[in-house]
């Protein structure tokens, strides 16, 4: 399998090794040509507004959104779960608006306040996952077709609607290949019976 990882700007290289251990051809993707081929896309933590002024600028977010829009799976991590949100509470800023999730930035406060838990998720692993969040976003509302993977307190950090996975905190910083692994599997599921192709 062929999977990406959105190289504008952000964590990307933790997320190409973790690919490449579970035996992936990883590759970056910097322009929209590059987007062509591939089995599925990872938008990395960053900055939302600054990888958002980047996609427009290289013409990658109408190409990816009409991609995401047909089928295409791609999982936000924390800038990239932004990314998705169709809307952000405390932000002017739109993105890709895909994803029927509504997210606050920085909801966690400010880089002091990034912090590392154990969780358990039901769908993804048997055991407890180390979960990193690092100026985090969180999903404060969700329409009725978002499945809810995880909450930590009470707040969604981890949703799923179809062919898109967004996810509060960085699988790609810790060991653990659990996160990366349920996404390959997503990236082997096809999609284009829920969309309308165009
Ligand atoms: N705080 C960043 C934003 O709002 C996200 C942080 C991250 O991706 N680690 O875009």
């Amino acid at each position: 399998m062929k999977i990406a990882v959105l190289a504008l700007q952000g964590g990307v290289s933790e997320h190409i090794n973790h690919l490449k251990s579970l035996g992936c051809e990883a590759v970056e993707v910097r322009k929209a040509e590059e987007l062509d081929g591939l089995d599925g896309l990872i938008l990395p933590g960053g900055e939302s507004t600054t990888v958002g002024k980047l996609l427009k600028e290289t013409g990658i977010l109408e190409k990816l959104r009409k991609k995401i829009l047909n089928g295409f799976p791609v999982w936000g991590t924390c800038a990239g779960m932004i990314l998705l949100a169709k809307k952000i509470e405390n932000d002017e800023s739109r993105h890709l608006q895909t994803m029927d999730i509504t997210v606050r930035r920085n909801a966690y406060g400010g880089q002091i306040n990034s912090f590392l838990v154990e969780q358990k998720i039901e769908q993804i692993c048997s055991e407890p996952i180390p979960l990193v969040f690092i100026r985090a976003p969180y999903i404060t509302k969700v329409e009725s077709n978002v499945q809810i993977i995880c909450k930590i307190n009470n707040n969604i950090v981890a949703a799923r609607q179809g062919n898109m996975l967004a996810t509060s905190f960085h699988p790609e910083l810790t060991n653990n290949l659990e996160m990366h692994k349920y996404f390959l599997n997503m990236c082997r599921e096809n999609f284009s019976d829920l969309y309308e192709l165009s």
